[in-house]
């Protein structure tokens, strides 16, 4: 095979010029490079937000390989043939990859390098979704970890690559493949009324994630392990939106946080340590692939879950209609923003799980329906996590008490204010927007009385401690 044959670049969550040490290396090979987009199973399987948000990434990122002479061809089918269509069409000889680490990607991925290698094609697959390769972080014994803290321990020193600089330039090939529209491809079609509303709430592509990053660096990081469980403050970087579709790379963020580190700012290694709890939860998906689907402990199978993602009390958890504020509150921050703060996650999935005994995959489900950010292993561990059901996970008599929470992280009542209408004679345009984005079969409507409480918090939490009691035995 000569040199000049192209390459195949298949761009999957890598939507970044920077720091894509695969797009690096087939820049510098000096070959013509074809960045290619596939809409397979695996992209239209993904929730109603996520999808549509990822549509957005892609967007942005075409933009920006035009801006260096390159572009993206969108196609759509089942990832291997649409590889081989296009390796027929255009002579390359290569396809390569950044890794991906959740079980459907692995699967898919295993089986496309497999076919391709047995036909002769250079199929590659490199590093940059993650700090440290899943298999490069073992305990003393083999084996991965199951224990954050270790984890963290065993990281936390390690030296981890300069990121590298952007990609400035793709040699083009002599003729360009044809690409569908990706509008045509419609990502945002189960969106509907919703798109208007969580759009003014996003922050789309790699140069606006740049600029995410250095404001919180330089205004947030000090503050951010005393004020980042404060609910109404914006006091975390909110890049997680940015990582998950790789307009971030989290190589540059682990550098900018270990500058603040390094100068004296006191909230800069907590922020290290949270990125690290993104790496463990993909490691564990990785090791451990059945953590996005079943109970991590198997004798949680066993456990009175309420299974019907129908129920009454589902349906008002998911529309912010518990009668409990804060979580209603964050239900309802979830359906306007496609975010909700990692304390009021922690505080709904406390909520469905306990005083509702709601099975955590009913709750994980609407979350990879809902979130921007979703990410199939951090939203699986944070589940597993709150349900008592994971690795590490907080035990399950650990009720959350909601009013507590508020009280402790909402002081003065301005996230509640913020997200629900019902009883305020001027409601802020963020809790009426929320009446904006609620599909119209709701019925809802801010002029009607605010729900009473579908369940008394004694008495959820009651039920659920007698549930694990005589589960326990
Ligand atoms: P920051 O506080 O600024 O943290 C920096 C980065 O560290 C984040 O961007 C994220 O990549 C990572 N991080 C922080 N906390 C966690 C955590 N607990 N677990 C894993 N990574 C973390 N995060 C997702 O990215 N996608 C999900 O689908 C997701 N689902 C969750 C579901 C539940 C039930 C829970 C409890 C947590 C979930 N998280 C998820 C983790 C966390 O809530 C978000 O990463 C965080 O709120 C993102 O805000 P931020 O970017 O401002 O984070």
């Amino acid at each position: 095979m000569s040199d000049t044959t192209p390459i195949l670049w298949w761009v999957r969550r890598d939507m970044r010029l920077a720091d894509t040490p695969g797009l690096t290396e087939a820049a510098a090979s000096g070959r013509p490079v074809i960045p290619v987009l596939i809409c397979d199973a695996v992209l239209e399987q993904t929730g109603a937000c996520p999808k549509w948000r990822y549509g957005l990434g892609v967007e942005a990122f075409a933009g920006a390989l035009e801006s260096i002479g390159s572009r993206l061809i969108a196609r759509r089918g089942a990832a291997l043939e649409v590889l081989r269509d296009l390796l027929r069409e255009t002579g390359a000889g290569a396809v390569w990859w950044s890794r991906l680490y959740d079980p459907d990607s692995i699967a898919r991925d295993t089986a496309v390098k497999a076919a391709l290698k047995a036909e002769g094609i250079d199929a590659r697959s490199f590093a940059g979704h993650l700090l440290f390769e899943p298999w490069t972080v073992e305990t003393g014994q083999g084996g991965p970890y199951r224990v954050y803290s270790p984890f963290w321990r065993a990281v936390r020193d390690r030296a981890v690559p300069t990121p590298l600089p952007p990609v400035a330039a793709l040699t083009p090939p002599e003729t360009w493949p044809e690409s569908d529209r990706i509008a045509d491809w419609a990502l945002g079609a189960q969106m509907r009324r919703g798109a208007g509303v969580v759009r003014p709430h996003l922050t789309i592509g790699e140069a606006a994630a740049g600029d995410r990053l250095t404001r919180f660096t330089e205004t947030r990081i000090a503050a951010y392990a005393e004020r980042r469980d404060v609910l109404a403050e914006e006091a975390t970087s909110g890049l997680s939106e940015n990582l998950t579709y790789g307009e971030m790379s989290p190589r540059t963020c682990w550098h900018a946080g270990m500058a603040a580190h390094h100068a004296g700012s006191p909230g800069a290694e907590t922020f290290l340590k949270e990125l690290v709890w993104r790496e463990f939860a993909a490691h564990l998906a990785y090791h451990m692939p059945q953590i996005t689907s079943a109970n991590w402990r198997p004798d949680w199978d066993g456990f009175p879950w309420a299974t019907d993602p129908a129920a009454p009390e589902v349906i008002a958890w998911q529309q912010g209609r518990t009668g409990i504020p804060v979580v209603d509150a964050a239900m309802r921050e979830l359906y306007v923003t496609g975010r909700m703060h990692n304390r009021a996650r922690m505080i709904v999935a406390s909520f469905l799980t306990k005083h509702l005994t709601t099975h955590w995959k009913i709750g994980m489900d609407w979350f990879a329906d809902c979130l921007a950010d979703w990410d199939p292993a951090s939203n699986a561990m944070g589940w597993q996590w709150v349900a008592g059901s994971g690795p590490d996970a907080a035990p399950y008599f650990r009720v959350f008490n909601p009013e507590r929470q508020a009280e402790t992280f909402d002081p003065d009542g301005a996230y509640r204010r913020r997200w629900i209408a019902e009883g305020q004679s001027h409601p802020p345009a963020t809790a009426l927007a929320y009446f904006d984005a609620a599909p119209r079969s709701w019925g809802l409507s801010p002029d009607a009385a605010y729900p009473k409480p579908i369940i008394g918090l004694a008495e959820g939490r009651a039920r659920a401690l007698a549930a694990y009691d005589a589960w326990r035995g």
